[in-house]
C-alpha cells in the first residue's frame, strides 16, 4: 500500500493549506536542496512565476510535465488535478512546469519561456525525482508575470493573491489525496471504435486527401467530440443540413444514415454525396422499406430524437411508429393488427429493447421482424464485456460523448452491478469518484477513440502502482468496404 505526500517548499505555502488541507502538509524547502521521502504520489504545491502572457497573477498551473534544463517527468495525473480544479471554478491551465536552480527574473526569463513551458519554479523536477515514476502532480499559483516581474513594486499583493488561490485550491489537493492508491484496472473488450465508426471516419479522411478541404460532414460523422474536433482541424466543416453546403462541394453523409429527403436536397444541390451510413443500419432502412411497401404498420423500437431513428424513420414515415420503451410498445395501436412487423435501433441496450419487443410479440401475435436482429455486433458484444467487467469493480469509467447512444446503455448496463459514469475524456474524471475504488473498470463507446482509454488508464497510474487486466468476452474482425469514391 502507497501513501500519498503534499508537500510545499516554502513556509508561507505551508501556512497557506494550513487547515484547509486535510493532510498533513510536509515542508520540503527551496530550491535544489529540497527532500521529501515518498514511495507513492507526491503533489508538489507553491507558486511559480508565468512565462507566457496568458497567465495573471493568482491564476493555477497544473504541470502536465515536470522540466529542468535536461530532463521532462510526465505526470500522470494532471488531467485529474485539473478536472478537480475546473469543477472548483478555478482560473487554471495545463502545460509544462520548468524548474530551474536559481529565481528566473530578467533576461532569463525569456530564455526559460523559449523552452515552451508555461510558468517556472525553483523546485517541482527536482521533488519529482524522489517520487515513483510518473507519480508527481505540481500545482503552482502565479506569483509574478513578465510584464511584473519579482521585486518590483505590488510583489507583496500579487504573493498574497497567489497563495490565496493556493488555499483556494485545498479541495481539489484534497480529494487528490484521497484518490491516491494502488489500483486494479479492468479494461472490456471489446470496446472503443467498431467497424462501422472506423470506416465513417477514414471514409472523411480520404474524402480530404482525394477532394482536398473543405470537406462538409452532415452532422457528427459519429457521436464522438473528439473525433468531430479531430476532423475539423484537418478540413472537415460540419453542417446542421446540406443546405448550408455550397452548390457543387463534397459532403459526407454521417454513419448514423439519413431520410431519403436528404439525399434528395443534397441532389438538388449538385452536390458531391458520400455515404458514410453504416452498412448495418443501411440494413434496417431497407427492412423498414421492404416491411412498409407490403403494408406493415412498422414498430421502430428505439429513441425517437436520435439521428439513426429520424434516418430510419424518414424511409417510410406514413407507416413507421416509434416505441421507446414497454409501456410505449402497450400503447401503440397500428392500423391493422394482421399486418405489423418490428425492427430496432441497432445501438439499443439489449435486454430492454428485448423486453418491448416481447410487449409487441405478445399484443401481435402477427408481429413479423427481420430474421437477424438490429442491435448490431459492436452493440452486443461492449454491453457483454462491460456487464462483465461491472461485476468485478467498485467503479465503471465509460469514455464516450454524452449523445453517444451505445455510450449511454454502456453506463447503464455497468450501473447494474454499481457506480458508472460517462466521460468524454480523461479531465472527466471526477477524484471524488476513485477515493473509494480500487477496482477500476473501463470500457469505451463505439464511437470513442481507444487512445481516451489509454490516458484514463495512464491517469490512473499516476496516482500509484495500478495492475492491468484486459477482460475479454468477444473477438472482432468485421470489417466494412469502402464507398467507391473514396476507394
Ligand atoms: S455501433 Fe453498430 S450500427 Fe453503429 S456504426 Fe458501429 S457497427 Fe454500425
Amino acid at each position: 500500500m502507497t501513501s500519498a505526500v503534499v508537500c510545499t517548499p516554502l513556509g508561507v505555502e505551508q501556512a497557506a493549506l494550513r487547515g484547509a488541507v486535510s493532510a498533513a502538509v510536509l515542508r520540503t524547502g527551496a530550491g535544489l536542496s529540497g527532500r521529501v521521502d515518498a514511495t507513492g504520489p507526491v503533489l508538489v504545491a507553491g507558486v511559480a512565476g508565468a512565462l507566457t502572457n496568458q497567465l495573471r497573477p493568482g491564476d493555477l498551473v497544473v504541470a502536465e510535465e515536470l522540466r529542468t534544463a535536461d530532463s521532462a517527468t510526465p505526470s500522470h495525473a494532471a488531467a485529474l488535478l485539473l478536472g478537480a480544479l475546473r469543477r472548483l471554478g478555478l482560473p487554471v491551465h495545463l502545460g509544462p512546469l520548468l524548474s530551474r536552480e536559481h529565481i528566473t527574473d530578467g533576461r532569463h526569463r525569456a530564455a526559460a519561456a523559449a523552452t515552451g513551458a508555461l510558468a517556472v519554479d525553483t523546485e517541482s523536477a527536482y521533488l519529482a525525482r524522489h517520487a515513483p515514476a510518473g507519480q508527481t502532480v505540481a500545482l503552482r499559483a502565479i506569483v509574478d508575470t513578465a510584464d511584473a516581474p519579482l521585486l518590483r513594486p505590488g510583489t507583496a499583493w500579487r504573493g498574497i493573491t497567489a497563495l490565496r488561490a493556493l488555499r483556494a485550491a485545498a479541495p481539489a489537493i484534497n480529494q487528490w489525496a484521497a484518490a491516491a492508491g494502488d489500483r486494479q484496472v479492468m479494461l472490456a473488450s471489446p470496446r472503443s471504435f467498431c467497424a462501422g465508426v472506423e470506416r465513417a471516419v477514414e471514409i472523411v479522411e480520404r474524402a480530404l486527401q482525394r477532394f482536398g478541404p473543405p470537406v462538409y460532414v452532415r452532422r457528427q460523422i459519429v457521436h464522438n467530440s473528439c473525433v468531430v474536433r479531430g476532423l475539423e482541424l484537418r478540413g472537415a466543416v460540419f453542417v446542421d443540413e446540406v443546405d448550408q453546403v455550397l452548390q457543387g462541394s463534397t459532403v459526407v453523409l454521417s454513419a448514423h444514415g439519413v431520410a431519403p429527403s436528404v439525399r434528395r436536397d443534397a441532389a438538388a444541390r449538385r452536390l458531391r454525396v458520400i455515404d458514410a451510413t453504416c452498412p448495418l443500419v443501411a440494413k434496417v432502412h431497407s427492412e423498414v422499406r421492404r416491411f412498409a411497401e407490403k403494408g406493415n404498420t412498422v414498430f421502430l423500437i428505439g429513441h425517437g430524437e436520435h439521428e439513426e431513428v429520424v434516418g430510419t424513420r424518414g424511409e417510410a414515415s406514413d407507416s413507421v411508429v416509434v416505441v421507446a420503451n414497454p409501456t410505449e410498445a402497450a400503447r401503440v395501436q397500428p392500423a391493422d393488427a394482421r399486418k405489423v412487423a418490428c425492427v430496432m435501433q441497432t445501438t439499443l441496450a439489449a435486454d430492454e429493447a428485448e423486453r418491448s419487443a416481447a410487449v409487441l410479440r405478445e399484443r401481435f401475435p402477427a408481429l413479423v421482424a427481420p430474421p437477424r436482429e438490429d442491435i448490431c455486433y459492436a452493440t452486443t458484444n461492449r454491453q457483454a464485456a462491460v456487464r462483465e467487467v461491472a461485476q468485478r469493480s467498485d467503479l465503471v469509467l465509460v469514455l464516450g460523448s454524452q449523445n453517444s447512444s451505445n455510450s449511454r446503455r454502456l453506463v447503464e448496463v455497468a450501473e447494474k452491478s454499481g457506480a458508472a459514469y460517462l466521460v468524454d475524456d480523461a479531465s472527466g474524471v471526477d477524484l471524488c469518484w476513485l477515493a473509494t475504488a480500487r477496482r477500476v473498470g473501463i470500457t469505451a463507446g463505439a464511437s470513442a477513440p481507444p487512445h481516451l482509454v489509454g490516458e484514463v488508464v495512464r491517469c490512473l497510474s499516476g496516482l500509484g502502482r495500478i495492475r492491468v487486466q484486459e477482460v475479454s468476452v468477444a473477438e472482432e474482425d468485421v470489417r466494412f468496404t469502402l464507398p467507391r469514391e473514396v476507394h
